[in-house]
């Protein structure tokens, strides 16, 4: 039993206590400086619409849990979720299209969801004016929460299990010893604590500073209007039966309130609010999470569009307005899990009433079994790296998301604001050969570059023409730059790509045997690529190690998350470094039939076919440049991969580029190089499998000793391969050449649901589409012709091999 301080009682609070309990806790203290349980933060103003589907999986199904979770929490009668159902309606041809792909996700995740005409969303919902719409998503689940009571019926089980909830008590300070936490300061004493969990809301920064963590996010203020009755409503009982409405066009949602309509607009300006601004309960004449209404954001425009689309409104007018504040975050997730810098210090912040008792859920199953079963890469506070620390950062692209909240979101547009935060060395040659950039962990990463332009007439009888949703945020010059690396070679940039930690000392090979599932105690000047579990099994990155010394270890891993989970289980002794190279060090590669011939010329002594095998490392000089140079068949040709300095880096640029031209090297962009790893059948981390996966199911078991003693997630995983899989990762061919689908497309068995797509692109050498997805196993034993559904269309696909998974 561990002693557990949640901060906070607001809905997120509650709910993690209500599930710490039900999986046996039974020391847990939960602190609040309002009242309880109207306490003045968010969930007090919360009018509760729970529109549970989104492009993303895992808020997605977060927010089915919270559905579960609230619909079987009643007191006398009264629920705490009225199933009435969901209309996001569409004003625009581009919106309706957006509709069907989010129809289309809704069945890859496991969601009931269809596009209904005009007429059939009057049938809905009669409010509605059917000339001011092309068209409606209904999501027959889902509907509105009652927080406040949800929070009520919680906060009594947890108490029944022995949660002491403290109202009228504000966190004053946190007693951290040799970076654990031990205690919560509180104007009415001190209370021990092994772990604390942070829940405190948009106040959530201010607890994150008693500790020395950054928490990302930034209080916005947001109109929520109540009209009068309605006379269309007059006659209802006041319960509410009509389903919840979204006009994302007009950035508006709308539900029953009693008789008449409670309506929400994203329409104004952003209204930051500075977090010393905030007051606590009692210090003002409102609750601490409501502002002042300012009519003129919401009479100039947002009220004729609520009128257009509810003509009934006219009639009714407006009772009144508040602007309620909540949080918003640089990338829209909610901030999750225990911070790196701080033992034992829990963070679940800005989390909707949508998403609340999912969180719950997965913050208990996190504390108590070691891993949640929902992989929250994507809500891990400690994706952000240093640089996404700064308030002018976060605070800035969480504006931008307010803004863009109901915009249609394409997986290639980039970022508007901070940018250049992160540039590598090249980034000057970049920019002068015409680089198309976009944002990755805050690096600036060419994705095309004009230069290449005149290479489409070159490819142009081979190039996939795209039309519509495929063809935004792309140019042909990307398939291009595809070919001709394949033919002769590209220089890319990877500094952004992985990132590069050096792990040394007398304990290094040991600490990372223990996280590893393959013997790494490889021969210095060695790479290998393996995995890392989660104590569940899951994969918790695949990365690649390079032996440099008998005591150091250079690591290429996904990013902040994964470099968290390394320095967590660093142990407790010095006899193990990890030392963070990423800001300080940058990486090139030559990949491409011309790759060796290239590095051959610059220096016949180094670059000899002979003197190197498939995954060897070397420290050397190119020209006056210091590089660890690792030579692979990466994305199936040559590849040379190199990593230096900063300071050097722009050097090494001009040495490659300079001897590659004469055999036609061009300086290639991202998108090209992940076309060649899709069609080269590789896999990738986050993308194709995430950490709910084990490594049976995604083709990735040759990376797995089982003769090896120990290491993290071995029990679960026998367990698991015992079990067998529940989903595997395969390889499909689409028939129709002319289809490129994006990612998270439902795949049919005829009608049964059977899975959805993770990655696709276009195979050159074969002609056709690819597509891998993860897939139902008995779907894929049959291996029969399926179908994808892209924007309501079917298209035909098959299996590409008869083996279940194409192994790499
Ligand atoms: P809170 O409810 O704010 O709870 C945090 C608690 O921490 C507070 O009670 C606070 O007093 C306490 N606390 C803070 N500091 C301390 C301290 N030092 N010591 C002790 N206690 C402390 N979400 C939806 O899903 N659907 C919607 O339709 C919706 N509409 C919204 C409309 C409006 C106008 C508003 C304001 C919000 C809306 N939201 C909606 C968002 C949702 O209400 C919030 O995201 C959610 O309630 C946050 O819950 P929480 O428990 O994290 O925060």
């Amino acid at each position: 039993q561990k002693k557990i301080v949640i901060i906070g009682a607001g809905v997120v609070g509650c709910s993690t206590a209500y599930y710490l309990s039900k999986m046996g806790q039974r020391d847990i203290t939960v602190i609040e400086q309002g009242p309880l349980f109207e306490t003045g933060g968010s969930t007090s103003h919360a009018p509760g619409l729970v529109f549970q589907l989104s492009f993303s999986k895992v808020l997605t199904t977060l927010a089915s849990q919270t559905v579960e979770t609230f619909k079987e929490l009643s007191s006398d009668g009264q629920p705490s979720f009225y199933s009435v159902g969901s209309l996001e309606v569409a004003n625009t041809q581009e919106r309706l299209e957006d509709l069907k792909r989010k129809a289309g996700v809704g069945t890859s995740w496991g969601m009931e969801a269809y596009v209904l005409s005009p007429e059939e969303c009057v049938e809905k919902c009669s409010l509605i004016n059917p000339d001011n719409i092309l068209g409606g998503l209904y999501v027959p689940s889902d509907g509105i929460a009652k927080p406040l009571r949800a929070v009520d019926i919680m906060a009594k089980f947890a108490e029944s299990c022995g949660t002491k909830f403290y109202g009228h008590t504000e966190v004053t300070g946190i007693k951290v010893v040799d970076g654990q936490v031990k205690a919560v300061e509180t104007n009415a004493g001190s209370f021990e604590a092994d772990l604390i969990i942070c829940c405190a809301g948009f106040w959530g920064p201010r607890i994150g500073e008693m500790v020395g963590v950054t928490i990302p996010l930034q209080p916005i203020a947001h109109q929520y209007i109540f009209s009068n009755d309605l006379e269309e409503l007059a006659s209802e009982s006041g319960e509410v039966t009509i389903p919840l409405i979204r006009d994302q066009d007009n950035a508006m949602y709308f539900r029953q309130v009693f008789n008449g309509l409670g309506i929400g607009s994203y329409q104004h300006r952003p209204l930051p609010v500075e977090v010393s601004e905030i007051t606590k309960y009692g210090e003002g004449k409102e609750m601490p999470s409501v502002k002042p209404f300012t009519p003129e954001d919401f009479f100039e425009k947002p009220w004729q569009d609520a009128q257009g689309l509810i003509p009934g409104l006219t009639q009714a007018g407006v009772k009144k307005g508040i602007n309620g504040i909540f949080s918003f975050t640089p990338d829209g997730m909610p901030l999750l899990g225990e911070s790196q810098k701080v033992r034992g210090f829990w963070v679940a912040e800005a989390i909707w009433v949508t998403h609340s008792a999912g969180v719950g859920k997965a913050m208990a199953e996190w504390i108590v079994n070691g891993a949640p079963t929902l992989d929250l890469e994507l809500c891990d506070i400690n994706r952000f790296d240093t640089y996404a620390q700064s308030p002018a950062y976060y605070k800035k692209r969480s504006i931008e998301n307010y803004e863009k909240v109901y915009d249609i979101h394409h997986p290639f547009m980039p970022p508007e604001t901070s940018r250049d935060m992160r540039v590598s060395p090249y980034h000057m040659r970049q920019k002068a050969l015409g680089a198309h950039f976009n944002e990755k962990s805050g690096w600036e990463q060419p994705q095309w570059y004009e230069a290449n332009d005149s290479l489409v007439a070159m490819y142009e009888n081979m190039i996939l023409k795209r039309t519509g949703w495929a063809a935004k945020y792309w140019s042909p010059i990307i398939e291009a730059e595809h070919l001709h690396t394949r033919q002769y070679a590209g220089l890319y940039d990877m500094t952004a790509a992985k990132k590069r930690l050096e792990i040394s000392g007398e304990g290094a090979l040991e600490f990372l045997q223990q996280l590893t599932t393959s013997n790494i105690d490889i021969p210095i000047g060695h790479a290998m690529s393996t995995l890392m579990l989660h104590e569940l099994a899951g994969i918790k990155d695949e990365i690649k190690v390079i032996r440099t010394a008998a005591t150091t270890f250079f690591i290429l891993c996904t990013g902040a998350v994964e470099a968290s989970w390394l320095k967590k289980h660093l142990p407790v002794s010095n006899r193990v470094v990890i030392q963070d190279l990423t800001a300080s060090t940058c990486s090139l590669s030559v990949i491409g039939a011309k790759a060796s011939e290239i590095m051959y010329s610059l220096d016949p002594r180094t670059f000899t076919r002979s003197k190197w095998e498939l995954g060897q490392a070397k420290e050397i000089f190119i020209g006056n440049v210091p590089v660890l140079a690792i030579y692979d068949s990466y994305v199936g040709t040559q590849r040379w991969e190199f990593f230096t300095t900063l300071d050097q880096g722009l050097q090494l640029w001009d040495l490659l580029f300079n001897v590659g031209e004469q055999y036609q090297l061009i300086a290639a962009g991202d998108r090209a190089l992940e076309n060649l790893r899709i069609e080269s059948l590789s896999f990738r981390n986050g993308k194709d499998f995430w950490s709910e996966h084990d490594p049976y199911e995604v083709g990735l078991d040759h990376m797995v000793d089982l003769t090896k003693s120990t290491f993290i997630g071995k029990t679960a995983l026998l367990d698991r391969k015992e079990k067998g899989p529940k989903l595997l990762l395969t390889p499909l061919i689409l028939d129709d050449p002319s289809i490129v689908v994006m990612g998270y497309e439902p795949v049919f068995d005829e009608e049964k649901a059977s899975g959805f797509v993770t990655s696709a692109g276009y195979d050159y050498s074969m002609g056709k589409g690819i597509v891998y997805a993860l897939l139902l196993p008995e779907t894929v034993n049959k291996g029969n012709e399926l179908s994808i559904e892209y924007f309501g269309q079917r298209y035909t696909t098959k299996i590409m091999s008869n083996s279940a998974v194409i192994t790499k």
